[in-house]
């Protein structure tokens, strides 16, 4: 598991039990160097963390953290941890840095926030995007289209000007569709070749509709593997949908 955002092992704590100013003893900023008779505190919280049972699964979720002692280590050190997080995470083997950035990626994908992140995480902005990226790009590399044929008359272009605005929030399925003068939450089929139409499902009121939808129609917001469409050589069969080899 890379991290519990539910905290989980909260239960198995000790502090819960324990005088909670020695944990949050008065600390100043987390980059400033603490007094001394605030750092005789942090030991004693550190002391306790040491026999924790919880210890382990603590300091893995608690590196955003800004204030007190968590899992072992006070404020200043996970400032310092959060600092050199960057360097770290470059050293990281590609599988942690994939299996992160897809963590952070659906993380997004949710609406959840960078600050919200960063304290579940420990992971500022900079980095957290970088992750995604390189997640974004590794799966972008794995998807090849599988067929090269598409050969039924695709639709008009939709005549008139009015362009409805996509919704700024991610829906439940794999992108928004402009739907006439609505909008609507659809999933993914296949596209053309030439990447300028895409089938999609969504719902109406009289079941599932598929549609060719031109491309600048679509919002995919889930990366999508390309699915290239075939007809099995009849002009008015049913489109058929491979999926690439992983
Ligand atoms: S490691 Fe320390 S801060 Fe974390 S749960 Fe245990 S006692 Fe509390």
């Amino acid at each position: 598991m890379l991290y519990d955002p539910e905290r989980r092992w909260a239960p198995r704590a000790i502090c819960r039990v324990e005088d909670w100013r020695l944990f949050f003893a008065e600390g100043g900023m987390p980059h400033s160097t603490p007094a001394a008779a605030t750092q005789a505190l942090w030991d004693q919280a550190k002391e306790i963390c040491a026999s924790c049972p919880a210890l382990m699964e603590c300091e893995r979720d608690t590196l955003g953290e800004e204030y007190g002692v968590w899992g072992g280590r006070d404020q200043h050190q996970r400032a310092l941890a959060r600092k050199a997080l960057p360097r770290k995470a470059a050293r990281w083997p590609e599988e942690k840095r994939e299996a992160w950035g897809k963590e952070l990626h659906r993380l997004r994908q949710a609406g959840v926030t960078w600050p919200y992140i960063r304290r579940q995480t420990g992971f500022p902005q900079p980095v957290a995007e970088k992750l995604i990226k390189a997640y974004e790009e590794a799966l972008a590399s794995r998807q090849r289209p599988v067929a090269e044929v598409v050969d039924l008359p695709l639709p008009a272009e939709p005549a008139g000007p009015y362009k409805a605005p996509f919704p700024p929030r991610a829906g439940q399925r794999h992108g928004w569709v402009r739907n006439g003068r609505g909008m609507a939450d659809a999933y993914y089929r296949g596209q053309t070749p030439d990447g300028r139409w895409l089938f999609m499902t969504h719902f109406s009121g009289r079941g599932n509709v598929h549609k060719w939808i031109r491309a600048e129609d679509v919002l995919l917001y889930h990366p999508q593997p390309v699915v290239i469409l075939t007809y099995g050589g009849r002009p008015d069969a049913k489109p058929r949908a491979r999926e690439p080899a992983a």
